[in-house]
């Protein structure tokens, strides 16, 4: 296929991409994907593009995986991108959008990285596999990890959502739960990796998650006829999505299929954890933790994250901004979303709602913009926080 090589997203020290590798040895921060551009836009066309299944593998030249036998799929990507007039006329809104990740295997956009990262530590040779996670990529991972038959070793804070834990051990994964937070599970995943060999799947420690959500940029350009809307609102936890679609925008510019336009990216937290949201606002270049990090939103409470420095890259070069919204705030957004649109959103889903209500209220989104909303996964792994 056409990957070519892997580069550090800070150093840009290349790396052999037919090898396994988490992040870059010199200074620890992601690698990422490099294709041969000049070789994709001879063999693909956006026409070519149309007669293929609605899976995030349709763009399998963009993809990393290099024998399509060893791609593991559960169906995922390609999903909805619904017009939400209603929300839109109680926000005052004349062209609102949800991208719904609801709709996808395990109940979150967390199959897209995962389904892609198995396929590529399948197609390297992996058998074993680990991860961190608040929620949602426990239950993937697991997911895939038992379709490619491989090993699955999860570690998550206690009171991780209950959908997450069952998920993970009814297909068979080994579940870890830690009296802590996600940093924490992350240590474990470090010594169980050195100890036992496992493979880490932390989200961009390992280079392919982010190529998985990359999809949901192609599939978004793609969705509106190869036009970009004019602003994204993204719940922000670890990044990979926010990372993962302004990588897409810039290779589908590569590639001439978009121009030079970009939306304004948005990064919503919860204030209960909100480590990006202050950094954005006082102009640093990096993150510093979050210290007791709650929220309801359990893909939110991450109070570090290894990328913090390339998604306040992306924010500020797309003129974009950074919000934290309450608990409160954004179990209201969900109510809102579902009363007027039938779509039962996660917590973090309901929080780009939340965020919406205040960029429009200080007037920086005005109400004829094109904008789109993630709802990254379905409110129905999230039972307890709505009783
Ligand atoms: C993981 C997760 C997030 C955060 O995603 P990142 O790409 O890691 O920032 C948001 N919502 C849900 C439902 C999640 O599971």
């Amino acid at each position: 296929m056409f990957l070519t090589h892997l580069e550090c997203s800070r150093c840009s020290r290349q790396f052999d991409a037919h090898r396994l590798h988490t992040t870059c040895p010199d200074d620890g921060k992601p690698l990422f994907a490099r294709y041969d551009w000049n070789r994709i836009a001879a063999v693909l066309s956006q026409e070519t593009l149309e007669t293929r299944l609605p899976t995030m593998w349709r763009y399998r030249e963009l993809l990393p995986v290099h024998d399509e036998a060893n791609i593991v799929t559960l169906g995922e990507g390609f999903t909805p991108l619904l017009r939400c007039d209603r929300l839109g006329q109680t926000l005052g809104m004349q062209s609102l959008w949800i991208k719904d990740e609801s709709q996808i295997p395990t109940g979150s956009f967390k199959a897209r990285g995962l389904s892609m990262a198995v396929s590529r530590a399948k197609e390297l040779g992996v058998t074993s596999v680990a991860l961190p996670t608040a929620g949602n990529a426990g239950g993937a991972l697991a997911a895939y990890a038992a379709r490619a038959g491989m090993d699955a070793h999860i570690f998550a804070p206690c009171d991780v959502p209950v959908a997450n834990r069952i998920e993970a051990q009814v297909m068979g994964a080994n579940v870890t739960l830690v009296d802590g937070l996600i940093t924490d599970c992350g240590r474990l995943v470090r010594e169980g990796a050195a100890t036992h060999g496992w493979f880490d799947m932390s989200t961009l420690k390992e280079p392919y998650r982010v190529e998985g959500k990359k999809t949901m940029g192609l599939e978004l350009a793609e969705q509106f006829h190869w036009n970009l809307p004019d602003v994204i609102l993204y719940p922000t936890g670890g990044g990979t999505g926010l990372i993962g679609m302004w990588k897409a925008f810039e290779e589908l510019e590569t590639l001439g299929w978009i121009g030079s336009q970009r939306p304004r990216m948005v990064s919503v937290q919860a204030e209960g954890c909100a480590p990006i949201v202050r950094a954005f606002h006082r102009g640093a270049e990096e993150a510093t933790p979050w210290q007791n990090a709650r929220t309801v939103a359990a893909g939110l409470r991450v109070p570090s994250a290894v990328a913090d420095f390339l998604m306040l890259r992306v924010l500020r070069e797309s003129g974009g901004t950074a919000v934290a919204v309450s608990d409160e705030e954004l179990l209201e957004g969900v109510s809102l979303c579902a009363e007027r649109e039938g779509i039962f959103a996660c917590p973090e889903g309901g929080a780009t709602v939340a965020a919406l209500r205040h960029l429009l209220e200080n007037g920086t989104i005005e109400p004829d913009e094109h904008v789109v909303l993630f709802n990254t996964g379905s409110g129905l792994k999230y039972l307890e926080v709505f009783e």
